[in-house]
């Protein structure tokens, strides 16, 4: 969401950067540490050009931002959207660093971009925005050194392209090079769901801590793609009652619940949500502070900002998406006692599965999906303990405390290691 010149909502990155300050203070972070750790590793800007299906070049600008590979190769999606900018795919790739590190995954951080609209491209510009987005990466990428995923606008399709672009130059299949591939070309069973089904988890483990019941939860989820649309598959599933749901074009509410499996054949029909009969229809941006007990932001960052947050009414957030909330709706949701399940912890299901993934893959040994959900659960459960355990400690918000957790960390890691001169 475009921030406003004259507005005193932060950028991306600065939102980033301001919960990474707050954190670092409270753990009394070394000043040089702070600094090195705030700071990417590396950016590398890319001009892809494409022949286009009228025959005409296009330029295609394209961002890798390695944040951090202190605790192992560099992990995180490539978003393929009109408005991506480096700004943006800086601060996913430090959140992608604190996420691996708040679920203890072997991985640093990192995050792509591609300024392209992939509902406007044909499935051949696609293909070859892909792999020209890939060859230029060729001598950043790999098992060992920057593993992409899927992110905004790109899916399974875009990673087995990615796949068998890196495999083709170095001259043999590499399926660890990328997660979130099709299941057959190396993909884990489960990764499609992982995310959602994180949420689910971790909105289970909310509730027992807040010593409330599924079935008086009514639920708003911003975003029906794969996180939004999963989520609201699982949670209703589970007993939760969904009442309102919202994709770019527009929300549906339903006081009384929405029939969720209905929904999805509606969407797989029409492509969205409008149409969807039975429900109010809503402003996308509205659908946020309509009445409930739950709010899952899926879509983007910048949602829950200071225009918004004091007309929030649920009284527990799950942050689905990366960064939807703004450090100053922090402090209003504070004030209002809102249990906000942040993204780094939230959204962490998704990586947790890509690094089940990357280790099959490098083990050539394929796990069941009853295997794959169960350690899923195993770790989502022990990294909410960990937060909740590090807020109380701390007497600080469960997002500064899984910052303070990822930092600690990453910067202990850091002073084993060294700083090579
Ligand atoms: N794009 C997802 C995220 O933001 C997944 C990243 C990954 O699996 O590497 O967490």
């Amino acid at each position: 969401m475009p921030i406003l010149a004259a507005d005193k909502e932060l950028s991306v990155y600065e939102n980033m950067a301001a919960r990474f300050d707050v954190a670092a203070a409270k753990l009394g972070l070394d000043e040089g540490l702070q600094k090195v750790l705030r700071s990417p590793n590396k950016e590398i800007t890319l001009y892809i050009p494409v022949a286009m299906d009228n025959g005409k070049l296009e330029v295609f600008v394209g961002y890798r931002v390695q944040h951090s590979i202190v605790r192992g190769p560099a992990k995180g999606g490539i978003r393929f959207a009109p408005d991506v900018t480096l700004d943006e795919v800086r601060a996913l790739a430090s959140w992608m660093t604190w996420k691996c590190a708040v679920v203890n995954l072997p991985f640093g951080g990192a995050k792509g971009g591609v300024i392209c609209d992939p509902q406007k491209l044909s499935r051949r510009e696609l293909e070859a925005i892909t792999r020209r987005y890939t060859a230029e990466l060729l001598d950043f990428l790999g098992p060992e050194r920057d593993v992409p995923a899927p992110d905004l606008g790109t899916n399974e399709q875009v990673m087995a392209w990615v796949m068998d672009t890196y495999s083709m130059h170095v001259r043999h299949t590499t399926t660890a090079v990328v997660t979130g591939k099709p299941l057959d070309l190396g993909g884990s069973r489960g990764r499609r769901e992982a995310t959602g089904r994180g949420c689910l988890i971790v909105t289970d483990r909310a509730l027992q801590k807040l010593g409330r019941r599924r079935d008086e939860q009514r639920v708003i989820i911003q975003g029906f793609g794969n996180v939004g649309s999963v989520a609201a598959k699982l949670l209703h599933e589970s007993g939760y009652k969904i009442v309102g749901v919202a994709d770019i074009h527009g929300g549906i509410y339903n006081p009384k619940g929405i029939d969720v499996p209905r929904l999805l054949d509606h969407v797989l029909e029409n492509g969205k949500l409008a149409g969807f009969p039975g429900c109010d229809r809503v402003a996308p941006q509205e659908i946020l502070t309509r009445d409930c007990d739950i709010l899952i932001p899926a879509a983007i960052e910048n949602q829950l900002t200071s225009h918004n947050a004091d007309r929030i009414k649920a009284k527990v957030i799950i942050e689905a998406a990366n960064g939807p909330t703004t450090a100053l709706a922090d402090d209003i949701l504070a004030e209002k006692k809102v249990f906000v399940v942040p993204d780094i912890l939230a959204n962490a299901g998704g990586v947790t599965v890509s690094y089940f993934e990357w280790v099959q893959d490098r083990q050539g040994y394929f796990w069941s999906e009853a295997m794959v959900n169960e350690r899923l659960e195993e770790m989502m459960v022990a990294s909410f303990d960990d937060v909740c355990g590090y807020a109380e400690r701390h007497a600080v918000s469960p997002r500064i405390a899984a910052y303070m957790l990822a930092i600690d960390r990453v910067a202990f890691a850091l002073k084993l290691r060294g700083l090579y001169a």
